[in-house]
């Protein structure tokens, strides 16, 4: 890395972080995937160790970690769960109160933050909907306001979490639509409380993997919203919004990382002691290109990732003007990251032959979970508009 390297209270952290989820999260992970949900057990054993809400500051009952060490905490979440069900608990929690905590009203923050950091509340995100998902611009919900409170009406679909924030408590940051003529200068970001809100209906969809971490939609019907919910200025929200989405990229582009180095782990236990020709499967070339090939490209988006992060503590924390550049590099992280963990998990699926094929298999888990990440918090596709966009301008933009 050019410019950037880990503190000793960085890797200290990492190290101890490591041996924690061992003993504390990993004992409950087969009953997480069977229950299909991140157990209480889980969730105190995060809150315990300050996972939670970990970039909320101390006032509202966070650590106030910086996106580095939220990193950290995504890349070791990703090695330690194959199904990353908790990382996929933690990162959404983790950005979305981030933005919570840096625009959200004084009132509205300290009634929900304290509880998200303890493991009481869930705070996820949702903007996209069933006919829209990328194209923010054009989804439907509106956002209305009427005297002292604001009418909330549509639906919101594939979104993480809908079954923790409606069991356990809490709701999601949300988008909507305030000045219908304005498009992206007329969106309005709110924390939507989805438990006990009788204007909420919930529905879950089954996924390929994530089995612990639900997804699904709610169905919003003339909800009232009390006005400590708003977060940032009304119809600034598409602005606000991007930043809590880089935030979840830097650490996706963290988690892949882990899952899929746990994952060359296995092969390579796999292909020390497995024989095929009279001899250890990990003597053939043809494996061992492979290999170099993917974890030289892992470390390579390692690197970028905590580059990025590291760039956006500086404009979250020491007021830096580098927005464009964040956006830029986050994008350029969460672009490859999937893409080379995916690679990579899959083959060392077939480096163990049938047994890498088989629900026994760890890596299997991840192959589904990493898969999601292609999409989630942005798609691949997205993130390449972005980098373009910074190259060429905005003037450059497809779709204006
Ligand atoms: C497991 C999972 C969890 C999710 N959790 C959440 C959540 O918590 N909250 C939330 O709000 N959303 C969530 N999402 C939704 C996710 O953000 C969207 O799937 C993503 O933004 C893409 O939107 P879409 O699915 O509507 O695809 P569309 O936007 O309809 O796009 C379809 C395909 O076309 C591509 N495409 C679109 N525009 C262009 C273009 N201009 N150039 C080239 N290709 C393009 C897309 O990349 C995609 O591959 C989740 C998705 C998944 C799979």
């Amino acid at each position: 890395m050019l410019d950037y390297e880990f503190t000793e209270e960085q890797e200290m952290f990492r190290k101890n972080l490591r041996e924690y989820l061992q003993k504390k999260v990993q004992p409950h992970l087969h009953e997480m995937e069977k229950r299909e949900e991140v157990l209480p057990e889980i969730i105190k054993a995060m809150a315990d160790f300050e996972l939670l809400g970990p970039c909320v500051t101390e006032e509202y009952g966070g650590p106030g970690m910086d996106m580095v060490m939220a990193g950290i905490i995504g890349e070791e979440l990703g090695r330690n769960d194959p199904t990353a069900s908790t990382a996929v608990f933690y990162l959404v929690d983790a950005s979305w109160s981030h933005v919570f905590c840096r625009y959200g009203k004084e009132e509205g923050k300290k009634e929900i933050l304290p509880d998200v950091c303890k493991g009481k509340k869930y705070c996820g995100i949702a903007t996209t909907e069933s006919e829209v998902g990328s194209d923010l611009a054009n989804m439907k919900t509106t956002i209305k306001k009427e005297g002292d409170h604001f009418i909330v009406n549509g639906d919101k679909n594939y979104i993480s979490g809908v079954r923790e924030a409606g069991k356990l408590g809490g709701g999601h940051v949300t988008l909507a639509r305030q000045d219908l003529a304005a498009g992206t200068h007329g969106m309005t970001l709110f924390f939507l409380p989805l438990k006990d809100n009788p204007g909420i209906t919930i529905t879950t969809d089954k996924e390929l993997g994530r089995e612990g971490m639900s997804t699904g939609g709610f169905n919003i019907n003339k909800v009232k919203l009390p006005s400590k919910y708003i977060i940032g200025e009304e119809n600034k929200g598409f602005y606000i919004v991007h930043e809590g989405y880089e935030l979840a990229r830097g650490i996706i582009a963290c988690v892949c990382v882990g899952a899929a180095m746990k994952s060359l782990e296995n092969g390579m236990a796999y292909i020390k002691q497995r024989k095929a020709f009279g001899r250890p499967i990990g003597k053939y070339e043809a494996i061992q290109f492979q290999l170099a090939e993917d974890y030289t490209k892992l470390q390579f988006v390692r690197d970028w990732a905590y580059k990025a992060l590291h760039y956006f503590t500086k404009e979250a924390r020491e007021g830096a003007k580098i927005r464009m550049l964040v956006s830029k590099y986050i994008a350029m992280a969460k672009m490859y990251a999937p893409l080379w963990a995916f690679d990579a998990i899959n083959h060392s699926m077939q480096w163990q032959g049938a047994f890498g094929y088989t629900w026994e298999c760890p890596d299997v888990k991840a192959f589904r979970a990493i898969r999601s990440f292609t999409l989630a918090e942005g798609s691949t596709e997205i993130m390449h508009l972005i980098i373009a966009r910074e190259l060429l301008g905005k003037e450059f933009i497809a779709y204006k």
